[in-house]
């Protein structure tokens, strides 16, 4: 899957990574109460503006990513991720990103995303120094990615996202703010994961539409 395989041309493909940004930024803009109402029961509140004010700084750039080769312009939304949404979230939103672009420079063909997409996961979870089952957006970012090398089409992708950011509801936190909460955290749903299955599924859905496998 992905943006590489999609178009027949770099028309079309300037035009899906706008549309797959704009389509973001309106989901996390929709979300936005609710994912800082679930950082408010866990964490500090700001989720959701941090994560609307990072898809805006990359809204305003869009036409300047599309220009680009898939693999920078993942490594420049990645940067610009980092410094827009900030807090604990931002540098893993921006490492994922920066790292699909470097494997994407490494590995450009199609049929390869899924290990370049494993691989940018692992690297999140070295960042984060987390692992999966520790309540955050690498129990969304894990077995989306699994289901990815198992060659799930678009569509499935997009239909189990949500339900992995609901089984967060019953972990234990272990990272981040949410950690100092311990036992109190179980029964919410982590913030961090409730954003990365929206967007998950987003850009499956945009892709699925665009025609890619
Ligand atoms: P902050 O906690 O600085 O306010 P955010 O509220 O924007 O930042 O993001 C919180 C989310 O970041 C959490 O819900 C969790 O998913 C994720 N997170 C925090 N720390 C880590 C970590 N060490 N590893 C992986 N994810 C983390
Ligand atoms: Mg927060």
């Amino acid at each position: 899957m992905i943006l590489v395989r999609a178009p027949n041309s770099a028309i079309d493909q300037a035009a899906l990574i706008c549309r797959v940004i704009e389509a973001c930024r309106n989901v996390v803009a929709e979300h936005e109460t609710h994912l800082c109402d679930l950082d408010r029961a866990i964490g500090d509140g700001d989720h959701g503006t941090n994560m609307r004010r990072g898809l805006e700084a990359l809204a305003a750039e869009s036409r300047q990513l599309a220009a680009m080769p898939v693999s920078e312009a993942m490594i420049a939304a990645g940067t610009i991720l980092v410094m827009s949404i900030g807090g604990a979230a931002g540098p893993l939103y921006g490492t994922l990103l920066m790292e699909i672009g470097k494997g994407l420079a490494a590995e450009p063909l199609p049929a390869k995303f899924p290990d370049v997409f494993q691989q940018a996961v692992a690297a999140v979870a070295r960042r984060g120094k987390s692992s999966p089952g520790e309540k955050t957006l690498l129990d969304v970012l894990y077995p989306f990615s699994a289901a990815m090398i198992r060659g799930a089409p678009l569509q499935h992708l997009a239909e189990k996202a949500q339900g992995f950011a609901d089984r967060t509801i019953d972990m234990k936190a272990m990272r981040g703010r949410a950690s100092f909460l311990g036992e109190r955290s179980v029964g919410h749903m982590d913030p961090g994961a409730a954003s990365c299955a929206l967007l998950c599924q987003t850009v499956c859905r945009e892709l699925a539409q665009a025609g890619a496998a």
